[in-house]
């Protein structure tokens, strides 16, 4: 029998790439036909054939305050009644800007774009224009969006050159790359020494969360601050996941590191399309039409997308949900240990606040480079074990879980015990 979840792939493959429009969902990682959503209602979403999941995916981040939350829809349509899109400035923007620059340590100027991508290739043109010099720096595990000259793997041998990590990147774009290991002290200073004066930026996630979940070590961090404001280079934290979502002040006011950029996405626009980038006065002076680098975006801004992350900070500012969001992940972390120990093959979870990755290997992962790659075998089973009981998580061993304001104790119970079931094999 052909479900409509297949039949719909089936004409997806036909006329979208791979049937998708963002490859990881997919399922490639994980074999199987991907699932439509045709609905969503708090921690839920319903499939094609009406079949319903408890949801730890939240669209990859955004969705905080759970499925279509009734203070977020009511915004969406109030706003849309007024107008879609003016291609003027609205005064969502400056409500969403005023909430941001409050929350976030060091940030006095913000400017909205349509994704993280754009948030995140924006600020690197930014730190680019306003320092005068080519050279950036990111590293490895880490991700910042498709932008060209962000889509660098680390080279071979010595040399820290960056490599295409996609076809169509020039080779010449992708020498102005450099690309480290995370919490590798030594590396940093080697490079900081030979051509610091060279670097434009750093981007890092603070709270790299895009290849399993790699916390890092304050003093990596702090050593990273150290490092760019010595050497004139400036340290832009990609916060597309963590802000919002880690506290109002992201891993910034986590860590208490100020970075001079700041990029978000996912949490900032509540669902809707949304990526902002921002910092000090000194350094937005450099953005158009106040200076010279330019940058700009026909749906910037847009008062429907302003409106559902307005929504969502509001609501987060209420009824002490980053509280609430720590004690599910504590409930969460704490169930888990005894399932976890009980598995047949090592496995262990990582968690800040209401991020979570299951880590199918032993040990502490700080860097890419101690990733097993047998993990994305042996979580096929638990991934499509989970769906079979109703319970979607992210297609990919090395993608991490997100908690929201409406999943329950009881809905996280549920979870504990379903993988318990899944590992039990
Ligand atoms: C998701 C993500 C991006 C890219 O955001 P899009 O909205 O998908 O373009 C950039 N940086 C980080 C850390 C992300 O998690």
């Amino acid at each position: 029998m052909t479900t409509t979840n297949a039949a719909l792939f089936e004409r997806a493959t036909r006329v979208i790439p791979g049937g998708v429009d963002s490859p990881v969902r997919a399922f490639r990682a994980v074999g199987g036909t991907p699932k439509f959503f045709a609905s969503a209602q708090g921690a839920y979403v319903t499939d094609a054939d009406g079949k319903k999941y408890l949801d730890f995916v939240g669209s990859w981040g955004p969705l905080i305050l759970g499925h279509s939350h009734p203070v977020a829809v009511k915004a969406v349509q109030d706003a849309a009644a007024l107008g879609m899109t003016y291609g003027a400035p609205c005064k969502g923007e400056v409500e969403l800007a005023e909430r941001v620059v409050a929350a976030y340590p060091g940030l006095e100027q913000v400017r909205f774009v349509s994704s993280g991508t754009e948030a995140t290739m924006s600020a690197i043109r930014l730190a680019r224009g306003a320092t005068g010099r080519d050279l950036i720096v990111k590293f490895s595990g880490c991700y910042h969006g498709h932008a060209d000259h962000l889509l660098v793997a680390a080279g071979s041998g010595l040399v820290t050159h960056g490599q295409p990590s996609s076809a169509g990147v020039p080779a010449d774009f992708a020498a102005l790359t450099r690309v480290l290991p995370l919490d590798d002290e030594a590396k940093l200073k080697a490079l900081f020494a030979a051509e610091g004066n060279k670097v434009a930026a750093v981007i890092i996630e603070p709270i790299p969360a895009n290849n399993g979940l790699l916390l890092q070590r304050p003093e990596f961090l702090k050593l990273l601050r150290k490092l760019t404001q010595e050497s004139g280079t400036l340290l832009i934290f990609d916060e597309v996941i963590s802000g919002f979502r880690v506290g109002f002040g992201g891993a910034a006011a986590l860590y208490g590191i100020t970075p001079d950029i700041a990029t978000f996405g996912k949490v900032i626009g509540g669902g809707l399309p949304v990526g902002a980038y921002g910092g000090s006065r000194a350094v937005m002076k450099h953005i158009a039409p106040e200076g010279p680098v330019y940058q700009a975006g026909t749906l910037s801004g847009n008062p429907v997308a302003m409106a559902a992350g307005l929504a969502t900070l509001k609501v987060l500012e209420q009824d002490k949900a980053f509280v609430r969001l720590e004690e599910l992940g504590a409930q969460l972390e704490s169930e888990l240990a005894p399932v976890l120990k009980a598995a047949k093959s090592p496995c262990g979870f990582v968690r800040v606040g209401s991020i979570g990755w299951i880590a199918l290997q032993a040990g502490t992962v700080r860097s890419a480079e101690v990733l097993d790659n047998g993990a994305g075998e042996r979580y096929k089973p638990v991934f499509h074990g989970l769906l079979d009981r109703g319970i979607y998580v992210a297609p990919s061993a090395y993608e991490v879980m997100f908690l929201s304001l409406v999943h329950t104790p009881a809905e996280i119970t549920r979870f504990t015990q379903a993988l318990g079931e899944v590992l039990a094999g």
